[in-house]
């Protein structure tokens, strides 16, 4: 069972990515009531739904605007289209995006994303990709958002896209974060020279990852946020079991123990970073 152990009663966490409207809850029996008060229970007072597709962008904007006060818990929404879903980007899709955005302070969506290139999985084709990725930086830049990026076994491509819009100063003061960093410590580097912040998660905790926490050290406290990627990922000690955002305080205990902090401490600071981020007051 979920035990929310580092929980001392005073900290707050911000899970700054969770998709929580999954249908892997529904699978599990999970109501998105029991996904809250789990959060109360261990101090999550803040989450925000990424989205992938139009389709989840919808869902986490209706879930935000539903949900947000439930339990206390603060929501927030994005909207974007992933590199896996860049094929099924048209005008339409697009449209909504911009409908949906021209509302964003209303409709509570801080960001676009997530956006960006993916050649692990390589569902999309790289072109296609490619030019999806630069038609929603631009939508960003557009409606001063920043994004969420996702980014896998593409970080060449991504940093040269990301390097051009830097240079030709199409890229926000904040351009946003790098979701679930798995890039090298050197391109970690280049990124938050750009403005991003990094976002870390279970891989944080996995027993054979060298790489991450070597990142998480090198990464300026101020750049930092914390986040579960809900329903995937989850960190240990509860690996087979399916990410909540109330996980977060394992990824936040992680990062603590690596830039010799307290909880406490990680906690508030990830949590002032992330609302920094996003733009929430
Ligand atoms: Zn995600």
């Amino acid at each position: 069972m979920r035990d929310p152990v580092y929980y001392s009663g005073s900290a707050s966490f911000f899970d700054t990515h969770a998709h929580i409207y999954d249908r892997k809850f529904d699978a599990n029996n999970t109501t998105t009531e029991d996904i809250l008060q789990r959060c109360k229970s261990s101090g999550v007072t803040s989450v925000l739904i990424p989205a992938d597709s139009e389709e989840t962008s919808r869902l986490a904007v209706e879930m935000a605007g539903k949900y947000d006060g439930y339990e206390g818990i603060s929501l927030y929404a994005s909207v974007g289209v992933h590199p896996h879903e860049a094929k099924t980007y048209t005008k339409e899709v697009e449209g909504y995006l911009r409908t949906s955005l021209d509302r964003h302070t209303e409709l509570k969506i801080m960001a676009v994303g997530e956006i960006g290139l993916d050649y692990y999985y390589d569902l999309s084709e790289r072109s296609v990709q490619r030019e999806v990725f630069e038609k929603q930086l631009k939508l960003a830049k557009e409606y001063d958002l920043p994004i969420i990026l996702h980014e896998r076994d593409a970080t060449g491509d991504c940093l040269d896209i990301l390097r051009r819009f830097y240079k030709e100063g199409r890229l926000r003061n904040v351009p946003g974060v790098c979701h679930c960093c798995s890039c090298s410590l050197e391109a970690s580097q280049e990124l938050v020279k750009m403005g991003f912040y990094i976002g870390f998660d279970g891989p944080l905790t996995f027993k054979n990852n060298k790489k991450t926490p070597e990142v998480a050290l090198n990464t300026p406290w101020d750049r930092i946020v914390i986040e579960t990627d809900s329903p995937y990922l989850t960190p240990e000690p509860n690996r087979g079991l399916v990410n909540e955002p109330c996980h977060v305080a394992y990824v936040c205990a992680k990062l603590a123990e690596i830039k010799g902090v307290t909880i406490d401490e990680a906690a508030q600071i990830t949590y002032d970073n992330g609302k920094k981020l996003f733009g929430v007051n």
